[in-house]
Formats: C-alpha cells, sequence, structure tokens
C-alpha cells in the first residue's frame, strides 16, 4: 500500500508559495509506515486536477489532496472529484447550518458563494473543520479493476490541514503496522565525503536501520530512520547503530536532535566550570548571538566584542598597531593578539577571536580561496587556526564561526 499527495493552488505552481503542505503530510504518512510514492502539485485548472485525480487513484491506495475547497471561483477541488468520479454536487444540510453558525458566530451575513462549502459530489463523506468553514471530503473510488482507492480533500491552509488530517483522516487509515522513529546525530569537522566514508557501509541503501547524510552550513547531521513493530524495537535498533557511529565519528560528534555547536560548547564550559569571551571581526558578532541564545549561558559566557576596524581591535583588545601594521589584520598573529587581549579584557579563562576576510566571488575559478583566521587564547595554552573559504560565500560567517566554537570544544575535551 503507497499514497501520494496532490497540492491544488496557482499559488503554489507559480512559485509565489511554497507547498509544506505535502512536505508535512509525507512526514506523518511515514510515522505510521505508509510510504508516498508521489507529489504532484497542480494549478486552479479543473481539467488538470481531474486528470491529476485519475493518475493518483489508479495507482495508489490513498490519496490525499489540500487547497482548493474555498468559496471563490478559483476553489475547484469539490468540482474536479464529482467530474472524476462521474457523479453530481449535492447539498449537505447539516454542513450548511454549521457554515451558516460560523459566520453567525462572528457576527457576520454568510454570502451566497459560501454554500458551495456544504456541496458534496454524491457518495462522499464530509469531514468536519472546527478552525475554518470549509469541511474536507472524504470519498472511496473504485477502480476498473475492482479494488478500492480512497480520496481525501482537506483545506490548503495548513493550520486547518494539520487539525483534519489528525482527528478525521489518520484514524480512516490502516497503517502498515509498523511504527518509525528517527534519531538525528550531528557532526563538525569534515566534509560531507569524507563522512560518507568514514561511515562505511553504515549509508548503504535497503540497510536497517537507514542512516542518511545531510549537510547544512558545514554541519553534517545523520538521519538514522528505524521502522519496526514497537517504539522499543526501534529504539534498540536506533542505539545500536548510535553505538556504532560513535565508534567510527569520535570527537567529530558533538550533539544529538537540534543540538548545535554552541550548546555543546556551553555544556562543556560549564561542566569544567570555564568561562568564555569573544572578539569578532569576520563574523560581525555571530559568535556572541549563537552563544547568547543557549539557554543559561550567562554561567560561562562572560561576553564578547566586535572589531572590524583597526581602532576598535586597539581600543577593544587592546591590539598593538605596529602589530597590524606588520603583519596585515588578516593573520594568526592579529588573530592571537585579538584572542589574548580579549581573554584579559574580560577576565575569563578562554577567549576566541576571529579576523575578517576578504570579499570572494565563488564564480571566479582562478582567485585564490580567501581566508581568515581564527584563535583561541587560554591559560596556558593557544592556538591559532585558518579556515579557507571555498564554496558558497553566504555561509562562510556562519562555517567561520562553527570552527571557533570547535576549537574550543575539541580543546576542552582532548586537551
Ligand atoms: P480557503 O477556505 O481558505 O480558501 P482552500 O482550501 O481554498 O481554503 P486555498 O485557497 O487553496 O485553500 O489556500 C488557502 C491558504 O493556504 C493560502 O494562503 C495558501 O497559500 C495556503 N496553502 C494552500 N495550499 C498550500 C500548501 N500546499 N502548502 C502551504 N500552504 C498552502
Ligand atoms: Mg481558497
Amino acid at each position: 500500500m503507497h499514497a501520494e499527495i496532490i497540492s491544488v493552488g496557482t499559488e503554489l505552481t507559480a512559485g509565489t508559495k511554497l507547498d509544506t503542505n505535502s512536505q508535512w503530510l509525507s512526514l506523518e504518512l511515514a510515522e505510521i509506515g505508509i510510504p508516498v510514492l508521489a507529489h504532484m502539485t497542480i494549478a486552479d485548472e479543473l481539467d488538470e486536477m481531474v486528470g491529476a485525480l485519475r493518475t493518483a487513484a489508479e495507482r495508489s491506495e490513498i490519496v490525499l489532496m489540500t487547497g482548493g475547497l474555498g468559496p471563490t471561483l478559483d476553489d475547484l477541488t469539490r468540482d474536479a472529484l464529482a467530474k472524476f468520479a462521474g457523479v453530481e454536487l449535492i447539498l449537505h444540510e447539516q454542513s450548511l447550518e454549521y457554515i451558516k453558525s460560523m459566520f453567525a458566530k462572528r457576527n457576520r451575513p454568510m454570502p451566497e458563494r459560501n454554500v458551495m462549502q456544504a456541496m458534496f459530489p454524491l457518495g462522499s463523506d464530509p469531514l468536519p473543520n472546527p478552525r475554518g468553514t470549509a469541511p474536507g471530503i472524504w470519498m472511496t473510488y473504485r477502480r476498473a479493476d475492482g479494488t478500492l482507492s480512497n480520496i481525501a480533500a482537506m483545506p490548503g491552509v495548513p493550520s486547518e490541514m494539520k487539525q483534519m488530517f489528525r482527528q478525521q483522516v489518520l484514524p480512516r487509515l490502516d497503517g502498515s503496522g509498523q511504527v518509525i522513529r528517527r534519531a538525528r546525530i550531528n557532526l563538525f569537522g569534515v566534509g560531507e565525503s569524507q563522512a560518507e566514508e568514514a561511515l562505511g557501509d553504515l549509508t548503504a541503501r535497503g540497510r536497517d536501520p537507514d542512516v542518511g547524510i545531510t549537510v547544512h552550513e558545514a554541519t553534517i547531521t545523520l538521519r538514522i530512520t528505524a521502522a519496526a513493530s514497537s517504539i522499543d524495537e526501534c529504539h534498540q535498533k536506533i542505539e545500536k547503530t548510535r553505538e556504532i557511529v560513535l565508534n567510527r565519528m569520535g570527537t567529530l560528534v558533538f550533539g544529538v536532535e537540534d543540538e548545535e555547536l554552541e550548546h555543546a560548547l556551553v555544556r562543556l564550559l560549564k561542566l569544567r566550570r570555564a568561562s568564555l569571551s569573544t572578539a569578532e571581526s569576520g563574523t560581525g558578532g555571530l559568535l556572541a548571538h549563537r552563544l547568547t541564545g543557549v539557554p543559561g549561558f550567562e554561567s560561562c559566557y562572560m561576553g564578547g566584542v566586535v572589531v572590524p576596524t583597526n581602532l576598535a581591535k586597539r581600543e577593544l583588545v587592546s591590539v598593538d598597531p605596529m602589530l597590524i601594521r606588520q603583519y596585515g589584520p588578516i593573520s594568526q598573529e592579529v588573530a592571537l593578539a585579538c584572542a589574548k587581549g580579549c581573554r584579559q579584557r574580560f577576565g575569563t579563562h578562554f577567549a576566541l577571536a576571529v579576523t575578517e576576510w576578504p570579499n570572494f566571488d565563488p564564480d571566479d575559478p582562478l582567485a585564490p580561496f580567501p581566508a581568515s583566521f581564527v584563535a583561541l587564547a587560554g591559560p596556558n595554552h593557544s592556538k591559532v587556526e585558518k579556515v579557507q573559504h571555498f564554496g558558497d560565500p553566504a555561509i562562510a560567517k556562519s562555517r567561520t564561526a562553527k570552527v571557533a566554537m570547535n576549537m574550543l570544544r575539541l580543546y576542552l575535551i582532548e586537551g
């Protein structure tokens, strides 16, 4: 058994609105073990909608539709369902009473067009909509070979659709009897292909549980998906895979689920009762922004300064102007001086500093990769790292801030 999803609306096919309903519904269906075969997005065009319904109902046992149930002339889902099934639209009195009551509650007269929302293809069932006026439609279609396909049409408004799906549609669907559980493990410090190589057979297709890799702003996320007949069994499978990942990837792993590097760093700093401050040029305060976003950061993050100019470097973190003249602002010497000055200024155990980097054009194949420097100053140790900016300039700030946080994270773990 499988499902497919048809989302309706010219705003979707025109690209002015993103179809998030299909994504949400697919994740919900996966939870009850129903795979999704296809997504279709159709403009507000009657014949194209009928065609999509025919294709979907002939190949899938479950067809979920969203959008086009409203009262306006371009809302054609009910007409498409009737035409597809070859039946008339008939008035459902109870739905009309309900729609009238919704308008009465808001002290507004019901426009004549809203009567349309109480019209249903003969043989279909209305699906109540406690959040809006448009009821959904449940319909069973008998295919040429005598087997059945169930069709549920729901409103396009995401909040109405979600409630209707959970309350009305989900109980009518028989899952495969399997439950699905997911877990995420987050890594930093290697490229995607390196990670894949190190993981070896773990990411092979068809492995149980399934392990997928995604990258977001240089953070690698491993997504483990386990299917089993019970939640416990899913958790056991996930746990086994998690152990293998930890064994193979070691300290590259910094967190799970929604945890970012700053969460891992704040946790470690608290554990060591250590404090941190930051001095940033190229990242413009992103380190401070991220660190102050972690609940409870106040016990270890003491503050930061933004030092994009020579003057700021001198005034705020006491960098000797001679040093900047000698090595330039983008140098390991200046990065280290910023970190040491920052540590002094805030009186913290550790300080992280980031230099600026030149603008770069990723489309120029001859240009050398620009680089920035990231420095760590500690009680008896300081360290500096060069960060090369290849790839998307839009993620350069985020990646550099992460390199800085990761540097201290690894120092706190490994010494
Ligand atoms: P209404 O009674 O509000 O008219 P409807 O069923 O006719 O409901 P639409 O008119 O198609 O729904 O869409 C209503 C709202 O929901 C619009 O803002 C639309 O952009 C949004 N919407 C519709 N389909 C989707 C979708 N697939 N993903 C995300 N948003 C959607
Ligand atoms: Mg509408």
